[in-house]
């Protein structure tokens, strides 16, 4: 059996929109994939086959990590850090 196409391979693109300052940083690297909304000014996932490159160039340019990328569940950018406990030595 061919596996079923799935260029996003799972992933969820989440826009946090109290973090999302509509500089435009992610619609200027990876253009057309997404866009500004018009009433909002809140970027937003404009193409449904935005391959991860494309996802991950403009994840990466924005400066407030609004751009939540998920994988099956499973959060894979940002990348969320244990603290380190006990003193440092
Ligand atoms: S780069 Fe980040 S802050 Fe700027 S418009 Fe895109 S999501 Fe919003």
């Amino acid at each position: 059996m061919d596996a079923i196409p799935n260029p996003k391979r799972g992933l969820e693109v989440i826009i946090d929109p109290n973090r999302c300052i509509a500089n435009a940083k992610c619609t200027t690297v990876s253009p057309g994939v997404f866009v500004l909304d018009d009433e909002t000014g809140i970027a937003v996932l404009a193409d449904e086959q935005a391959t991860v490159e494309q996802i991950f160039a403009a994840a990466r340019a924005c400066p407030t990590q609004a751009i939540i990328i998920e994988q099956f569940g499973r959060r894979m950018f940002p990348q969320i850090l244990t603290p380190m406990f006990g003193e440092p030595e």
